[in-house]
């Protein structure tokens, strides 16, 4: 039987790995502006490092990750994001004793075992971002800045921008408390999934997208009346910044995200065409994340942009590269030829295509066509001879002979041109 990929794990062809190389290089140069360093990190980690961060009770951890014994014995996880990696490196290497402020971004894949569907597959991609080590809502607004600076530079529209406080472990906790003494009254109405959340961790029941636990929530307290002083405090300051650059975004009391080392500032960024998972970025502040993976105290906020789902909202072939020039070569001796004057193009940074077939003049021809290359080189026994190509412009078929020291200059000259 003829094997196949994983379910859930997916291809990325040509054609369109045109838009992730958009989408990669434009992070890469929008976040350099903002004076953010790339981060590399394992695939792997200590599966503690998860359970510690992201909390045991949350969905990810409870039946999302994809956990092995290895080898040795030890417990390993497949990374199901980065922030948890990336603060564990920040303090492993000591970072925040060189320079406490860490700028960061990282890009690459992370793997939840999660129901497969249009914009949620197992292994996806994320580029992050993320500022260590800085508590004032400077940081926030500045990453938020950035985020929608990269977002609206890649041509997205319609996207909306949703912010959130979540408080402090100190004004959570009695909103925890609150918010199951109002759900305990409406357990029945709940789906079996959020009837099990309310034991263990009733802030995700904010999460479900069932239209049966949204109704039971509509009346729910909001957590931005249960703030103390300290986190009202942050959150106006936060929205004064933004609003200071008039970025529009919406406040959502109910927007909780689920991953339970988030505090304080909470943000999606959603996209209306995306369908039912329509979030795009997901993000916010963790300033108790350093402490729970025994760690000093380092505030941070950092978001997370799925790609997979920012480039179904991408245009259609936006750089699918073309040859610059084809080299078309009939015979044994020319084709030789032919290779080493493919080699000096390409040294001049010309992209060249060429048959590597042996087929005929013809069919050579409906090829450069069919890949449309604006120009064909064409090299038989003839022009051999003469130490000479043809050169031929495919739009108005006019044809021309070049001397072999000439081909690189004249190639040159008309890429310039066009
Ligand atoms: P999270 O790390 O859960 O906060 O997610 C951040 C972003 O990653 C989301 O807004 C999605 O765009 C993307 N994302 C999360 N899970 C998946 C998945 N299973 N498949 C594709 N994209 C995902």
């Amino acid at each position: 039987m003829q094997i196949k990929s994983i379910r859930g794990f997916k291809d990325i062809l040509p054609g369109e790995v045109e838009k992730w190389q958009f989408a990669e290089g434009e992070a890469r140069r929008i976040f350099g502006l903002f004076g953010f360093s790339e981060f590399r990190i394992p695939v792997v980690e200590r599966t503690d490092l998860f359970v510690r961060s992201i909390g045991e009770a949350t969905d990810i951890v409870g039946k999302e990750m994809y956990t092995f014994q290895d080898r040795d014995g030890d417990s390993i996880t497949l990374r199901p994001e980065a922030t948890a990696s990336i603060m564990r490196a920040y303090l492993e290497h000591g970072l925040n004793v060189q320079e406490p402020v860490g700028k960061y971004y990282f890009i690459g894949p992370m793997f939840r075992h999660e129901r497969p569907q249009k914009g949620r597959y197992r292994q996806f991609h994320q580029i992050d971002a993320e500022i260590l080590g800085v508590e004032d809502p400077w940081a926030d607004a500045e990453i938020l800045t950035m985020l929608i600076h990269y977002l609206g530079g890649l041509g997205l529209k319609n996207l909306g921008l949703q912010i959130n406080s979540l408080g402090c472990p100190e004004c959570r906790a009695p909103y925890k408390a609150e918010i199951q003494k109002f759900l305990q009254g409406r357990r029945a109405a709940l789906c079996e999934d959020c009837r099990r959340r309310l034991e263990t961790n009733p802030l995700r029941i904010f999460d479900c997208k069932k239209e049966e636990c949204r109704e039971a929530l509509r009346t729910a307290p909001s957590v931005l009346d249960y703030l103390c002083p300290d986190c009202l405090n942050h959150f106006a300051r936060v929205r004064a910044l933004l609003d200071e650059i008039s970025l529009p975004y919406a406040v959502n009391p109910r927007m909780v995200r689920g991953l339970d080392y988030y505090t304080r500032t909470a943000f999606e960024v959603v996209a209306g065409e995306l369908g039912a998972q329509n979030a795009v970025c997901g993000g916010g502040r963790y300033d108790g994340l350093a402490q729970d993976i025994g760690g000093p105290r380092v505030p941070s906020i950092g978001f997370a942009i799925g790609v997979e789902r920012l480039v179904l909202l991408l245009p259609e072939n936006q750089n699918a590269p073309r040859p610059q020039v084809f080299l078309a070569a009939l015979g044994e001796v020319p084709r030789r030829k032919a290779f080493s004057l493919a080699q000096e193009l390409r040294r001049a940074d010309i992209r060249v295509e060429l048959d590597y077939e042996g087929k005929s003049l013809k069919s050579q021809m409906r090829k450069a066509d069919k890949m449309r290359s604006p120009y064909v080189l064409i090299l038989g026994d003839e022009e051999l001879k003469r130490n000479q190509v043809i050169l031929r412009d495919m739009a108005s078929k006019a044809q021309e002979d070049l001397s072999f020291a000439d081909i690189v200059g004249k190639v040159k000259t008309l890429m310039a041109k066009s």
